[in-house]
């Protein structure tokens, strides 16, 4: 009863205030509608919720292609045409393989007077068991004090649902759309997207020939309260460096003393990467480096970030930098070097006086616009064998790189920004923090150097959303003002669209 009781309650609080910056009837119209409706859009969220889509682990893999297909139903009924690609099979490490669930096409709208918006999203989602933590059974989307907790609530079902429920607003108020719509929905995002960098490039001169603008929402605001837009994330280099003396371990009792110990050049190499204000001590590594501009710099000054809660949520009293850009610039848009174990090592508790033949420490250096991959790759062998060679040690040295990742940036005054931007002022009132992640997401990268398109990422989710996390949540605020979103970016980037094309029109006729 109580929990009706609040429901109800915060509908009319929502259908009060939730479009008070609103300008058009039209937008008026929409908001409306989808206030009116935001239970029914929380009812498909329970629905897509209780499917355990979780890509990572082999036995619920039927799981995700239930879930694929549930959600090609639901655009099917939007009236969009929709193609389940067939992705092939994964290996599994014990050799066995595992059909890979099908990617979803779909297309809505081919009016070559629109734009052409193609929004990517992923219906698979983390493991989840109750005992992790959760405080509600993770495939049950429960409400609390206005929050609908879930697996896959905020990560990604939330959003996909969003932007659907934002086309079936326009769809149910027989209003026009004002683009053409694509969607690329994919099922293996959690396990790191298996196929679908093989398929962007295949479906390059076919199904994204046409299109506009691509839009990713996948990630979440910086702030609790205040929206964003995300335009870029750094990418990821990772290094092994091996050291071996010999091809046994050897006792310290016998040896100790009279050899190079492996573990102490590996120590040394690792300790010579960093100095104690976080400096990378690589000759070169911030050479190519994007200068600041101005521009750039005052994208900082209005962001919401509250360094004390974040100081708070990592447990570390001291940070490098105590300012918020100091921070965020360091965070987003310079190199950092972290170190994260020893192969080899001896690491249970207590004592054992063993000498390891071979040792590999691992590292990675975060990349960042306009740093060259394989010009770091070799700076970093450079270095490393100059150190060691310093060390005159008979051991041997193998530095390798296991991984790559590029960096994203995007121009935050291209039309699609400056849509999504006129969006957020209207359904939130206030202008978006832009901002980038510190971490890698490297679809935006890949859509981006496959397709040449402009890419955004247009997060709904809040700072505190928990994804991969226990008690993963969306607020029912959030869910039902991200659809609202979505349905003003698609008139602002509709309109915006026009404007330009009107523009580059009248300068051919002068
Ligand atoms: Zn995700």
């Amino acid at each position: 009863m109580l929990q009706i009781l609040t429901i109800s309650v915060m509908m009319l609080f929502e259908a009060g205030v939730s479009s008070p910056f609103a300008s058009s009837g039209l937008e008026n119209q929409i908001f409306q509608y989808i206030d009116l409706h935001q239970n029914q859009f929380i009812e498909s969220l329970k629905e897509w919720v209780a499917v355990e889509s979780d890509s990572v682990q082999p036995r619920l893999r039927q799981e995700v292609t239930r879930m694929v297909e549930l959600t090609a139903d639901r655009l099917q009924s939007l009236g969009a045409t929709v193609e389940l690609v067939k992705l092939g099979s994964q290996k599994l490490p014990d050799g066995q393989s595992l059909l890979l669930p099908p990617l979803i096409l779909a297309e809505l709208g081919k009016d070559p007077q629109k734009p052409t918006v193609c929004f990517y999203g992923h219906v698979d989602v983390q493991p989840a068991k109750k005992e992790d933590g959760w405080k509600t059974d993770p495939f049950t989307l429960t409400e609390i004090d206005g929050n609908l907790y879930g697996r896959g609530a905020t990560d990604d079902k939330g959003p996909v649902l969003a932007w659907i429920n934002a086309v079936e607003a326009f769809r149910a108020l027989k209003i026009g759309m004002p683009v053409n719509l694509k969607f690329i929905i994919e099922g293996m995002e959690e396990a790191g997207s298996l196929g679908l960098e093989e398929l962007i490039k295949a479906e390059n001169q076919h199904f994204f020939s046409n299109v506009d603008y691509i839009v990713i929402s996948d990630n979440l605001w910086i702030s609790i309260r205040k929206p964003a837009l995300t335009y870029g994330t750094r990418g990821n280099t990772c290094f092994f460096v091996e050291v071996q003396c010999g091809e046994r371990d050897l006792h310290s009792g016998t040896f100790g003393g009279i050899i190079h110990e492996p573990m102490t050049d590996l120590i040394a190499l690792l300790g010579s990467l960093v100095d104690t204000s976080g400096r990378i001590l690589i000759p070169g590594i911030y050479d190519d480096v994007a200068s600041l501009t101005e521009e750039e710099k005052k994208l900082y000054e209005s962001i919401e970030f509250d360094l004390e809660e974040y100081k708070n949520n990592s447990g570390v009293q001291n940070f490098l930098y105590d300012t918020k850009e100091g921070i965020l610039m360091h965070l987003w848009r310079y190199p950092s070097l972290s170190i994260h174990g020893i192969e080899g090592a001896f690491h249970e508790p207590g004592t054992k006086t063993v000498i390891p033949a071979r040792v590999i420490g691992k590292f990675s250096i975060r990349q960042v616009p306009h740093m060259n991959i394989s010009i770091v790759e070799h700076q970093v062998i450079h270095y490393l064998e100059d150190v060691f060679s310093k060390r005159n040690s008979p051991n041997k040295l193998k530095v390798s790189m296991s991984m790559s990742a590029m960096p994203w940036v995007a121009d935050v005054n291209d039309p699609l920004y400056t849509a999504a931007r006129r969006a957020i002022k209207t359904v939130f009132g206030e202008d978006p923090d832009m901002i980038r992640d510190g971490g890698t997401i490297p679809v935006a990268r890949t859509f981006q150097n496959i397709t040449r398109k402009s890419v955004m990422m247009l997060p709904i989710g809040a700072a505190d959303a928990g994804e991969h996390s226990q008690n993963e949540k969306i607020s029912r605020h959030n869910y039902i003002q991200g659809t609202k979103l979505f349905a003003v970016f698609f008139l602002e980037i509709g309109k915006l669209h026009r404007q330009l094309q009107e523009a580059s029109n009248m300068k051919t006729t002068n």
